[in-house]
Parts: C-alpha cells; sequence; structure tokens
C-alpha cells in the first residue's frame, strides 16, 4: 500500500509529501488521533517513502526497500510496541544506543513508537535528548490516541501530524471496494467502525469478530439469568486483550442504543439491525441506570488496560450492570 492508497487522512499525506518534496523531513513526529483510523501504517508507508529506491514522494511498493518494509524485516526500521502496560527505560537505552550506529542500507532510520502514551515518567525524559536532536539519518515517529497523554516536554520536541476519524461515506467507498464483495454487510460493518478504517476493514475480513457480536446481542436480547454473570465471566476471561476490548465495545454499544432510544433518537443507533430487540429492553432500564451502566463498562475497559485482574474486573461489571436494571429477574 502507499500514500495515495490511504483513505481519509489526505491531510497527513500532504504534510508529509510536502516534507519528502521539499527535504524539510522532521527528525521526530506525533502521529494523533483516534485508534484504527491508519496512524500506524502512515508511519510504516513514510517508512517506506523515505527509503524508496525508485520514487521520490510515495512509496512504489517493488523494489527491495519497500518490500522489506512491507513485511517488517528492513534492517532501519525499527517498531517499539509493547503488551506490558508501559514502555520502560531499558527499551528507550536500546533506542539510544542504536541511533547511534549506521545504517545498514537504508537512506533513513525509522524507529516508530506505538502507543507513546505508555512510556515511563522515566523512558519519557530519557527520550528528550535524542527527540531534541535525532542524527540527520533518523526519523522518530511516535504513535498516540491523544496529546494530552504525553508530556509537554516531548510535545514540544515533535512536529504533530493530526489523523482524524473518517466520515460515514469514506468508510462506505473504502467498504465498496473490499474484495470479495461485502455489500450486504456494509451498513452495520460502517456503524460498528465508527470512523475507524482499520476496524472497518478487519470487520469485513473476519466473520468471527460478527459471530462473536450476534452470540453477545442475542445474551442481552434475553432476559438475565441467574448464571449469566459467572458464565460470561468465565467464558470472557479468557478471551485475549482486544477481543475482549472488542466484546466491552458490543456492550457498551448496546446500552448506549437503548440510552439514545429512551431519548428518542433511533435514527442513530448502532445497533439498528437489532431494533426489536432493544425496543424490547427498553423498559428494563431507566435512564439513569444506563448511564450508570455505560460507565460502569467504559472503567471496566480503563481497568483492563491497565491489567488488573481480568476475571474480577468482570465479576465487578457484570454484578454492577445487573443493579442498575429496574426488573432483575
Ligand atoms: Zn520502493
Amino acid at each position: 500500500m502507499s500514500f495515495s492508497q490511504i483513505r481519509g487522512q489526505e491531510r497527513a499525506v500532504r504534510i508529509l509529501q510536502n516534507e519528502v518534496s521539499t527535504g524539510s523531513v522532521s527528525g521526530a513526529y506525533l502521529f494523533v488521533g483516534p485508534d484504527g483510523v491508519g496512524k500506524y501504517l502512515m508511519a510504516l508507508n513514510f517508512a517506506k517513502v523515505l527509503n524508496c529506491k525508485k520514487s521520490d514522494v510515495d512509496s512504489c511498493d517493488e523494489c527491495i526497500s519497500c518490500q522489506k518494509i512491507d513485511h517488517l524485516s528492513h534492517p532501519d526500521l525499527r517498531v517499539m510496541e509493547t503488551e506490558k502496560g508501559s514502555i520502560g527505560i531499558e527499551e528507550i537505552r536500546v533506542l539510544k544506543r542504536e541511533v547511534g550506529y549506521s545504517l545498514y542500507e537504508g537512506t533513513k532510520g525509522v524507529w516508530i513508537i506505538k502507543d507513546a502514551d505508555k512510556l515511563t515518567q522515566e523512558a519519557a525524559n530519557s527520550l528528550l535528548k535524542i527527540l531534541e536532536e535525532p542524527p540527520p539519518r533518523v526519523v522518530i515517529i511516535l504513535i498516540s490516541q491523544a496529546r494530552e497523554k504525553l508530556l509537554p516536554t516531548i510535545l514540544s520536541r515533535c512536529e504533530t501530524i493530526p489523523f482524524s476519524l473518517l466520515s460515514s461515506s469514506e468508510i462506505r467507498r473504502a467498504l465498496d471496494r473490499y474484495r470479495p464483495p461485502i455489500s450486504g454487510k456494509i451498513p452495520l460493518i460502517e456503524k460498528l467502525a465508527r470512523g475507524r478504517i482499520g476496524e472497518a476493514l478487519l470487520l469485513a475480513q473476519d466473520e468471527a469478530i460478527l459471530n462473536l457480536r450476534e452470540e453477545i446481542l442475542n445474551d442481552l436480547a434475553k432476559n438475565t439469568d441467574p448464571d449469566r454473570s459467572s458464565r460470561l465471566v468465565q467464558s470472557w476471561k479468557s478471551f485475549p486483550p482486544p477481543q475482549l476490548e472488542r466484546s466491552l465495545d458490543m456492550l457498551l454499544f448496546w446500552f448506549r442504543d437503548l440510552l439514545i432510544l429512551k431519548k428518542g433518537g433511533g435514527e442513530v443507533v448502532i445497533n439498528g439491525d437489532r431494533i426489536k430487540d432493544l425496543e424490547r429492553q427498553l423498559d428494563r432500564y431507566s435512564s439513569s441506570g444506563l448511564i450508570k451502566t455505560i460507565d460502569t463498562i467504559e472503567r471496566t475497559k480503563r481497568h483492563l488496560k491497565y491489567r488488573v485482574s481480568t476475571g474480577l474486573a468482570l465479576q465487578d461489571m457484570w454484578l454492577s450492570l445487573a443493579e442498575c436494571e429496574l426488573h432483575p429477574t
């Protein structure tokens, strides 16, 4: 994939291409915006453009350098990501040591730090020096969901490239081009993706996610059975983190939809295909109960990011959800 194929982030593409063509590429960038809108993809493409053997302001996708970056096997590309809750000083020490080395085969070494908001204060402070004066052959790209999650001293040393959610029509256009065609599912996927192209394409590609949604919604559409909390805690606690987060989102959308319907805004519900089930559930909750439910799910999502015990967090959540019902059965 090249710059010209990235959808919905034309402004970011324009800025980066302009810098490449005028020779004014910065040493440090912050790609900032919501999850799933293409920040990492853009960072990889920028790395390709900076190192492409054939083309100047876009990648050719054919040369050895473009191909190696596509396969994450280019020796001058480093991607720093962590499964842990934080990126510590040790990782930054490695970066500092390695940016001092000569390049292996590229023209620009590119370091991509995913989830830069996970840098510990110590790691962020250690990174400052290198952000201030990166060697000319190195570009460091920090990726984050929100500027306010980073230290002001980091922000002031990076050129910020903002990314935004895509419009519904941009998402729909991308899904229209998806092969094999998924025409019947486009309206639902477009709503579930909420402006995030990465999520839209994943939903188009991975049928299991929509099947999981069906299972969750079928459960929510039924009256609560006494074993529901323990049954769902048992099955959800073994979910890998992305699946758990997505499942919690499905839950969140369901209760947001109920709140929207309570307030008479039926046309903007996400689960439009389940409107009858939603309407049947309306008298089980008060508006304040729904607001509490939504808060509870959001709080659980935050807690799980910090790797608290998944089982306990889910158990708490399901108990609180049951308490928010007007007529628990
Ligand atoms: Zn190339």
